[in-house]
């Protein structure tokens, strides 16, 4: 089956045992979040809730909060998903623009109220209030008209208004700055509810338009439509298009909220969205990602970031044979496995892993008999393969995420372990591999 949607991805993912609809009313102030964090950490399902309190209107969350459900999302084994974005971003794909689609079932100009239109969740409790977290920001540069996917927080302050955390180093923070040295708002589109490859491509750092990664990954142009208050194009089957402008230079505290790292990112001088027009499909579904989850983490750090991790390290170190970003480490640490052929390799991969993005912090090297996926692997490989003299490097002063609260407004330390055994003692370094024990099955034992 294919997916040119959020309906039919969902479709594939209840087949699959991926997603469960929750029939008993939960509340969208806390409850939906916990219900669906609490799914997360028991390694359940994806979550539609079917009965909001106060709304008609169903949530889904959870949805590429896990590898299997990210690997169905664009049409790939488990162990290809990497492979698979890293081919996308050399051979993009432009989108094409198409007269009409579902998205424009209902126009909303007048008597807009996004609070009591979407069952927008307040997420944790100390959050400023409810936020639009899985919504993808559409923008355009406004001198070369180039346009840009990205996620940004936005807090809901009032029926028309939201508050947008839009960091100055990103590329619609680039384009508003732009717009602002003009004295002219920044139009942009947000899109809520869409096909998992647009959510994936909008998490990546590319230096073009997203839809084409997006049209890459799917193998055929994504098809958009034009809005209806801003020169901006949105994809056909969104279910919810909130389009807008940020005028320049008003600035209003926004936050906090529950962020990738564990802690609430505080409150924050941040430019505003003036919404100026609602269009959605008919019964929409609102799309939302519970601050401080996994899925948080997967597609802000994991996913959108190891493809670079992948090329830097291959171009330095051409012996990689995997790469990964923990989820569970707020995406701050990456394991790396290769078969070493000179004892100076780990630390060179380690150079790399650190130069390919300011969030990663501590990089560990293991050989090619551990696997990197599984932490107790790593983890026995740093107690059994490291001298802290000789394996251990701490770079001083480099350049680190201010989200860290252990930084210094944006300066780390970094550190590298190299994990490898010493080619000389080989055979000192062989693991005890248990008898046939990749084929033994305990049903056969009757256990
Ligand atoms: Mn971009």
């Amino acid at each position: 089956m294919s997916i040119n949607d959020l309906r039919s991805f969902l479709k594939l993912l209840e087949e699959r045992g991926e997603l469960v609809r929750v029939k008993r009313s939960v509340s969208n102030k806390f409850e939906l979040s916990s219900v669906a964090r609490r799914s997360e950490i028991e390694d359940g399902p994806a979550l539609l809730f079917e009965n909001v309190k106060g709304y008609s209107m169903p949530v889904v969350t959870g949805l590429l909060s896990k590898i299997d459900r990210i690997a169905l999302g664009i049409g790939v084994e488990k162990g290809q998903i990497l492979q698979k974005i890293t081919k996308a971003v050399d051979s993009p794909i432009k989108p094409k623009i198409a007269d009409e689609g579902p998205v424009k079932d209902a126009v909303v100009l007048e008597n807009i109220d996004l609070i009591k239109m979407f069952p927008i969740p307040i997420h944790a409790e100390k959050d400023g209030g409810p936020f639009i977290s899985a919504g993808v920001i559409i923008g355009k540069d406004p001198e070369t008209g180039r346009r840009n996917l990205s996620y940004n927080r936005m807090h809901v302050k009032g029926p028309t208004k939201l508050g947008i955390h839009n960091d100055p180093w990103r590329h619609l923070g680039e384009f508003y700055k732009k717009a602002e040295v003009k004295g002219k708002p920044l139009e942009i589109a947000i899109c809520i509810g869409l096909d998992p490859a647009i959510e994936l491509a909008a998490a990546a750092r590319v230096p073009y338009d997203e839809f084409e990664l997006a049209g890459a990954m799917k193998g055929m142009p994504i098809e958009l439509v034009k809005c209806e208050t801003v020169d901006i194009e949105v994809p056909k089957n969104t279910e919810i298009v909130i389009e807008g402008k940020l005028p320049p230079t008003i600035r209003e505290p926004e936050g906090p909220f529950a962020e990738y790292t564990g802690y609430y990112g505080m409150a924050d001088s941040q430019q505003i969205v003036e919404v100026t027009a609602v269009t959605h499909r008919e019964k929409p579904i609102y799309r939302t990602i519970v601050g401080a989850s996994m899925e948080h983490v997967i597609l802000g750090n994991v996913v959108s970031r190891e493809p670079v991790l992948y090329k830097f390290v291959k171009h330095a170190v051409p012996e990689v044979k995997a790469v990964h970003i923990q989820p569970y480490s707020a995406g701050y640490h990456a394991i790396i496995s290769m078969k070493k052929e000179n004892e100076g390799m780990a630390k060179q991969a380690i150079f790399a892993a650190l130069t390919s993005h300011i969030n990663i912090k501590h990089v560990v090297v293991v050989d090619e008999d551990v696997d990197i996926f599984d932490p107790k692997d790593v983890f026995w490989a740093i107690a059994t393969r490291v001298q802290g003299d000789k394996d251990v490097m701490i770079v001083p002063g480099a350049y680190g995420p201010d989200l860290d609260r252990t930084t210094e407004e944006g300066v780390t330390a970094k550190i590298g372990i190299d994990a490898t055994a010493p080619l000389d003692r080989k055979e000192d370094f062989t693991r005890v591999k248990h008898w046939k024990i990749d084929e033994i099955n305990l049903k056969d034992y009757n256990i």
